[in-house]
């Protein structure tokens, strides 16, 4: 297990930040602390007949907005101080991104290659089991979705035991990231990938951020590095790729590697799956220790596997200008302080990553409402649509070919209306920390980040005022 403690690494940022707002001491003591931790143990009977007993936990950081929001990852190193670390930075993640959730998280401590499928499913709905019996899931309540370590799959067993127990006419609200099948929404597998890549390219095109750094503006020619090529490091590296950057490192469970001629990542996610291993692909280069990527030359790294990848012991070795945190707490309060000494431009955890959250959100949106995105307009809008084309072809000597018209004249979709609000609400986002960094003339996202989490929730507070 790290030595660094991470709900305390949390919480040094939080208190980095407070300064800066006008809050009283017991206002952000509320702020800071976890509402409700849950923990639990089960047992699960193997397919050989064996019991194990499995152990579990979800945290409410924050139930200052219902319902309370936040992964359940699956990984032997899951403990309560991890739980409540993810789940304060939920809280603030969602206020950052104007979600209208309280903070949570969930965990189960187990390695998912231990176990099948069918155990793994047995091991999902008993733990379901035990958050419904409690009171810890709900549409109104607390809203699951995926983590490290689980995905659709998961929330389809998630959900499918839910409806066994409750009567509920928005039982599929009661947790995201499911199979479209089930209730999902076209976008939700890629969305925290998608909005690392839109948060990472507004921040390449922020002219004076970029010539600090003494790099060009734009995501195109710059070089990124990926650490845990999961969903979230796989999809940011395929969006970064199409908008022309170049992916010439990435680490793996298995080891590092390195081409600076670029590595293919469709090529390469393939020979993973045929060997097992990113190991030995293409021409790259195998590096002497597992996390070496982590310090290879780059103009971008992604750390997109855990929280305390970047530490005190390797932080004067990264050479990235961009630490893009994909995954949730990558670096550790004195790495963070080595990084920003070396003038590198840090993009915190708790807003690059949000775009899971948000789509998250249209997710329970659409579950709610029990109506598709797109549904009511989409014919309406293309009709509408040629109408107008129609009328400038009238108006010019201009004849729109049937393809054009197809593609001039189309309805948004599910996956159009998502992709727009994601995008919308990362630059937005985006924006607005820039704001608050020169406002307080900070050189630092991660503080702007927090003290607008901070302010978005105390306000929330104090109109609410406080129930006796
Ligand atoms: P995932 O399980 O899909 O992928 C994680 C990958 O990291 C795996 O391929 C794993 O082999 C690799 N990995 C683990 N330890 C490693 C190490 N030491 N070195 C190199 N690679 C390693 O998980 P994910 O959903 O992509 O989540 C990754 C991170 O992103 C986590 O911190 C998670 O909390 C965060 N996150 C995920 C989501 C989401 O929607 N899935 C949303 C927000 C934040």
């Amino acid at each position: 297990m790290s030595t660094y403690k991470f709900y305390e690494q949390v919480n040094k940022n939080f208190d980095k930040a407070a300064v800066y707002t006008r809050f009283d001491k017991g206002l952000l003591a509320q702020i800071k602390i976890c509402n409700t931790v849950y923990h639990v143990t089960f047992p699960v009977r193997r397919d050989d007949g064996r019991i194990d007993v499995i152990e579990g936990w979800r945290v409410e950081h924050s139930q200052h907005k219902l319902p309370t929001k936040g992964g359940i990852r699956y990984s032997h190193k899951v403990d309560e101080d991890e739980t409540m670390a993810l789940a304060a930075l939920m809280s603030y993640k969602c206020a950052l991104v104007d979600v209208p959730f309280g903070g949570a998280k969930g965990g189960v401590k187990i390695s998912t290659r231990d176990y099948s499928e069918s155990e793994l499913e047995r091991i999902t709905r008993r733990y379901t089991y035990e958050l419904i019996k409690k009171g810890f899931i709900g549409p109104g309540v607390d809203v699951p979705a995926p983590d490290y370590g689980t995905g659709a799959r998961e929330m389809g067993w998630i959900l499918d035991t839910y409806r066994q127990m409750k009567d509920d006419i928005n039982a599929e609200g009661c947790v995201t990231g499911k199979p479209i099948q089930q209730g999902g929404i076209r976008g939700r597998t890629e969305a925290t990938g998608r909005g690392v890549y839109f948060g990472i390219r507004e921040a390449c095109n922020i002219k004076e951020d970029m010539k600090a750094l003494g790099l060009e503006t734009g995501v195109e020619g710059k070089t990124f590095v990926v650490q845990g090529l999961g969903n979230v490091g796989y999809h940011a590296a395929k969006y970064l790729t199409e908008a022309g950057a170049k992916m010439v490192g990435v680490a793996e469970m298995e080891g590092s590697i390195y081409d600076e001629d670029g590595i293919d990542l469709e090529k390469l996610v393939q020979f993973r799956k045929e060997t097992g291993s990113i190991i030995g692909f293409g021409g790259s280069k195998e590096l002497p220790n597992r996390s070496d990527a982590l310090i290879a030359e780059c103009d971008i790294l992604i750390p997109a596997a855990l929280e305390s990848q970047i530490t005190g012991d390797n932080a004067h070795a990264v050479k990235a200008k961009i630490i893009a945190e994909a995954a949730n707490g990558p670096t550790t309060s004195d790495a963070h302080e080595i990084l920003k000494e070396r003038g590198a431009l840090i993009l915190p955890d708790t807003y690059l990553n949000a775009g899971g959250v948000v789509v998250s959100y249209f997710e329970w949106l659409k579950d709610i409402q029990h109506v598709r995105y797109g549904r009511m307009s989409k014919r309406y809008d293309e009709t509408s649509y040629k109408k107008i084309l129609k009328v400038i072809e009238g108006l010019s000597d201009r004849k729109f070919t049937e393809e054009e018209l197809g593609d001039l004249a189309k309805g948004a979709d599910e996956y159009d209306l998502v992709d727009s609000g994601l995008e919308e609400t990362m630059i937005t986002a985006y924006q607005q920390i820039v704001d608050i960094r020169r406002e307080h003339n900070l050189t630092d996202l991660r503080t702007a980040a927090f003290i607008n989490a901070i302010n978005k929730i105390g306000i929330m507070y104090e109109q609410m005022g406080i129930f006796p």
